[in-house]
């Protein structure tokens, strides 16, 4: 087979599994904010209690199938779940193209997993769940780690050793920036910020610092756009959590080469 035609099976593969992952992901984003259990009991309609079957759980196919209706009381079921999937589906094909078929994709699709959830369960709530966020430290150290050893390649150590420096940098920077400035942010953010300095160390220094500027800029400019739309009073308080996540994703994807071109600029 063709390296063309593998990578094309990757990422379709990868995609599917990212639209039963979304499925999963609508279930954490629900309940961990409730601090219910994920895996039990069953999806339930809210309104008649009615399990939801099986075949009715295929990732936005049910829905469409369903004309988004409960099959048992016709209750409206909100087109987020569709898009939920449909959205972690693409994610996932994106990040299965950005990486190709290297040992930093598993650790990728891990934290646009976790992403997703995170941000929709921030911009509902105003809170990044320690039950996501601790666990996330050991689970992306594994997986970094595994990338870093390289399985039937050459290992990286320094990669390693990058992502422990920028897991620390990362959460000390967050961590006096809420000290110093309480209102702006809070601990949620602080932890998130050590999980996302791991991913931004391995890609490089310029990386780090991309998707920890990039973070702010954003999200400034949409503070910004709201208060020149008058969408928003300067204490509305929008959530930081998905601006750090997007702000990540661009250091990852485009951070290093941003500061190489930078410096050579300069
Ligand atoms: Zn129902």
């Amino acid at each position: 087979m063709s390296d063309d035609l593998l990578a094309v099976f990757l990422i379709l593969g990868v995609g599917v599994i990212g639209l039963l992952i979304g499925s999963f992901l609508n279930v954490v984003v629900w309940r961990v904010p409730r601090g219910e259990s994920v895996v039990h009991p069953p999806s339930a309609c809210p309104r008649c209690g009615h399990s939801i079957r099986s075949r009715d759980n295929l990732p936005v196919l049910s829905w469409l199938l369903l004309r988004g209706r409960c099959r048992d009381c016709a209750a409206p079921i909100s087109p987020r779940y569709p898009l939920v999937e449909l959205g972690t589906g693409v994610l996932f094909a994106l990040t299965a193209w950005f990486a190709g078929p290297t040992w930093i994709l598993p650790a990728l699709l891990y934290l646009a997993a976790i992403s997703v959830a995170l941000a929709l369960i921030d911009i509902d709530t105003k809170r990044l769940p320690n039950a996501i966020v601790l666990p996330a430290y050991p689970v992306s150290l594994a997986l970094l780690t595994l990338a870093a050893w390289n399985p039937g390649g050459t290992p990286d150590w320094s990669a390693l050793l990058r992502v422990v420096i920028g897991g620390a940098a990362l959460y000390a920077v967050y961590f006096v920036a809420v000290v110093v400035y309480p209102a702006g942010m809070g601990f949620g953010d602080v932890k998130l910020a050590g999980v996302l300095g791991m991913y931004l160390g391995w890609y490089g220094w310029g990386a780090l610092f991309v998707g920890w500027f990039a973070a702010f800029l954003l999200g400034g400019l949409f503070s910004v756009a709201l208060l020149l739309l008058g969408r928003a009073g300067r204490k509305s308080g929008i959530p930081f959590g998905p601006w750090m996540l997007l702000g990540a994703a661009v250091g990852i994807v485009a951070g290093q080469p941003l500061w190489d071109w930078y410096l050579g600029a300069l």
